[in-house]
């Protein structure tokens, strides 16, 4: 039998999975990946092969009320129908927040839940739905060992400095800090930047992890010193609909003077603003580039993100004290070469130059010349996820062995 592990993303209304076939010590192996999409209405079941082929496919009307739960059974019941030679050993799960306490991923039990629980507030659109899927699978497929794997705990590395809001000492306490997200995503581009640029690899790299969400991570031999965001995934470059750095006194503009509650002022900053609020059209990326020519405020929402991303690459480059390379990764990164080139032609003042020909199919390496090495990597949030379930499950086995 092949031992396989689930890995889960779920979202307020989605579940994304990919299952991986772990041979002994080689790396996860991914064998299918899908999505359930729609949960709570119009949900939609679709799953592929490694190829991207549809294996199979599903829907069901509202009224019969797929949720989280009987999305999450389905998957086991569809698993054990196709799995052929394979025993389902572990889930590993995103979870977008782990705190403090949390550095590395961590076997999940009663007691870390219950911590993970208390950081809901730290990040109320993502944690409930990242940790409901734990709850679920503690109910319903007691003993399957589960670990959660967090999106701050690769920026656990800042210094001290890095992580301090000018704040009183008593809100530090409360855990009000800089922590930083899409630490998976660093992981993964931090782990296989040796495989494209050995000697990058131990240099002075900004990756800009560029997707619905987006963020900078400034590493220094793969080791993360600082990132663009802090507090919550609200911080930082304007995102798909978050709005990214913003003055915190707009936010008592919005409470006081517009009489928002704070459930609205917080819908607006997470699901109204960034690109979609500058263009007033939409969130995609692909929207804007398409009508760019003839609506002038897609224009400005690109523009508007380029050049935020432009100027917390200056503060990153500081905080480096200079910059060797720059990564793109994720939907955008990874997908538009607009985008790269008018962050690649911002940045000609580090003598960063573009190749526009290796830049329009997709690189890997988009640079010339001898100033900054500038790639493409595609990003694997999913593998990361694997291999740390992996090994968190091979500590805990050689624990109970000794
Ligand atoms: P998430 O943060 O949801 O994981 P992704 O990393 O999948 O996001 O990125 C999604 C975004 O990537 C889309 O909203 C879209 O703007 C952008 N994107 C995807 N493909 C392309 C493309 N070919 N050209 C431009 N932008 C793209």
């Amino acid at each position: 039998m092949t031992p396989v592990l689930i890995v889960l993303n779920a979202g307020s209304s989605s579940l994304k999975f990919q299952v991986f076939d772990m041979p002994d010590e080689a790396e996860p192996r991914l064998a299918w990946k899908g999505l359930y999409e729609g949960l709570g209405g119009d949900a939609h079941f679709i799953v592929r092969d490694t190829n991207g082929a549809i294996l199979d496919e599903r829907s069901w009307d509202p009224g019969e009320e797929l949720g989280h739960e009987e999305a999450l059974m389905h998957l086991i019941a569809w698993l054990r129908e196709h799995q052929e030679g394979r025993k389902l050993v572990a889930i590993g799960h995103r979870v977008v927040h782990g705190g403090a306490a949390f550095s590395s991923p961590v076997l999940v039990d009663e007691s870390v839940l219950q911590s993970l629980e208390v950081l809901v507030p730290l990040a109320p659109l993502h944690q409930p739905h990242n940790l409901e899927p734990i709850r679920i699978v503690r109910r319903r497929l007691p003993g399957m060992p589960q670990v959660a794997c967090f999106d701050t705990s690769f920026h656990q590395s800042q210094s001290d400095i890095a992580t301090l809001f000018a704040l009183p000492r008593e809100m530090r306490e409360r855990g009000v800090r800089r922590y930083g997200f899409h630490g998976l995503s660093y992981d993964y581009i931090a782990s296989v930047l040796k495989h494209y640029d050995p000697r990058l690899a131990e240099g002075r790299v900004i990756v800009a992890h560029l997707g619905n969400g987006a963020s900078l991570c400034a590493l220094q031999g793969g080791v993360s010193i600082a990132t663009t965001m802090g507090f919550s995934a609200l911080d930082g470059l304007p995102m798909g609909t978050r709005c990214g750095a913003i003055d915190a006194g707009v936010v008592f503009f919005m409470l006081r003077e517009m009489k928002l509650s704070p459930e609205a002022a917080e819908r607006i900053l997470y699901t109204e603003s960034g690109l979609l609020g500058v263009s007033g059209l939409s969130n995609d990326m692909r929207v804007l580039r398409a009508n760019a020519a003839a609506n002038v405020d897609s224009r400005r929402a690109i523009d508007l993100f380029v050049y935020r991303i432009l100027r917390e690459i200056g503060s990153l480059v500081a905080a480096l004290g200079g910059i060797d390379g720059l990564i793109f990764t994720a939907g955008i990164g990874e997908n538009d070469a607009a985008t790269r080139a008018e962050v690649a032609s911002g940045l000609a003042w580090a003598g960063l130059t573009l190749d526009e020909r290796a830049n329009s199919t997709g690189g890997p390496r988009i640079s010339t010349g001898a100033g900054p090495d500038v790639w493409v990597i595609p990003t694997n949030e999913e593998l990361v996820i694997a291999r740390q379930t992996r090994s968190v499950l091979s500590a805990a086995q050689t624990r109970l062995a000794s």
